[in-house]
């Protein structure tokens, strides 16, 4: 043989390994749909539905069962059967008709006008959020964690709702609340309560309460940022001693999700993130989804924390899916979230389907 043909040989080698590493890259690329569990339902009904969105390609599903282990353990089963990978979603701060934490009202977040959230609620009435600085309601929140954590079959628990009540609502939906923001308004910033105000004092000799501005003091925007980190880096120990990892729904960006609702997920310690890229909700189009994924890409950098894009369905034509799902594929996403899986029609899972053959 000569250098020639050896060259050649290698060559077709290289471009077969290359070709079967793109192949590889492209099967990883994960679908996912949040689900939320009816107990109305039957299993047969479950069974039905499973089967028909891993047929048409979808890889995962999230699972909100409202914090209950033993719904959680019955779909994970269900599910699983199917080939689906389980995820126990679980609404982490605002917690509406929670029994347990109904019976203290001093878990609830209180607004700059010292008003709580356990009766007065901002925007909706499912507007209630537990104080992620007191030891008992973060307690509780954890407890729901573990719960979730213990359920075999699982691959994470995943929280929604980490973070604070919005102070600026979507811009999208804006008109919908007939509400005007253009500063943090006092009704909508939180936590004011007596922990988290001494808890600040203590530490920086300075009382919110009494500060003309204190949208513009950065130690205190820095308090509750870092009050919802230490969450979510204790929910990351749970997950994980339970062997299971730890995603989150988030809002889109790092940047905009600090200022929004004081999250700052770059920061914190978790597996993975499903930034909800609704891009409805802030009269953006389509090709905003690939510009905010390729910013959390970003900003996830050297984190080791993993991205997957999250889409509002009822604002996507099936026409517009393959383009959709590229935005997510081309900007560094490990997958595709799809919200939820009541609105995903045929015609939309068709689409899936195929754009998952090689
Ligand atoms: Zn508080």
């Amino acid at each position: 043989m000569n250098l020639t043909s050896k060259t050649l040989i290698a060559f077709i080698l290289l471009f077969y390994g290359l070709n079967a590493m793109a192949q590889t890259a492209k099967a990883d690329f994960k679908y996912w749909t949040w689900l939320t569990y009816d107990q109305k339902k039957k299993d047969k009904e479950y069974n039905k539905l499973f089967h028909h969105l891993r047929e048409n390609g979808i890889d995962a599903v999230l699972i909100n069962t409202n914090g209950n282990p033993d719904d959680l353990k019955k779909m994970a089963g269900l599910a699983g059967k199917e080939g689906l990978e389980v995820h126990a979603w679980i609404m982490a701060m605002n917690r509406p008709g929670d029994k347990v934490a109904l019976q203290h009202p001093d878990w609830y977040t209180v607004s700059r006008e010292g008003k709580s959230c356990y009766d007065t609620r901002p925007y909706v009435d499912y507007y209630q959020w537990l104080c992620p600085t007191r030891e008992a309601s973060r307690n509780h929140v954890l407890g729901l964690v573990k719960g979730l954590a213990e359920v075999e079959g699982v691959a994470s628990v995943h929280l929604d709702y980490i973070r604070f009540s919005d102070i600026f609502l979507p811009i999208g939906l804006l008109p919908k609340y007939n509400l005007t923001q253009d500063t943090e308004l006092p009704e909508f910033d939180f936590c004011y309560c007596d922990v988290c105000i001494s808890e600040f004092e203590d530490m920086h000799h300075k009382n919110p309460r009494e500060m003309e501005h204190p949208e513009l003091d950065i130690e205190w925007r820095q308090f509750r940022l870092n009050k919802i980190k230490a969450v979510v880096d204790d929910a990351y120990k749970i997950a994980h001693d339970h062997n299971k990892i730890l995603t989150a729904a988030v809002f889109p960006y790092p940047e905009m999700a600090g200022r929004m609702v004081r999250q700052r997920w770059d920061k914190w310690q978790i597996d993975e993130v499903l930034p909800m890229v609704y891009h409805n909700f802030y009269n953006e189009e389509i090709d905003w989804i690939g510009w905010v994924t390729q910013q959390g890409v970003n900003d996830l950098k050297d984190t080791g924390t993993g991205l997957n894009t999250g889409v509002f369905i009822p604002a996507i034509q099936p026409e517009e899916m393959a383009q959709v799902i590229d935005q997510a594929k081309q900007n560094g996403a490990k997958g595709i979230a799809f919200f939820d899986a009541n609105a995903l029609t045929d015609e939309h899972l068709a689409v899936i389907k195929s754009s998952k053959k090689p």
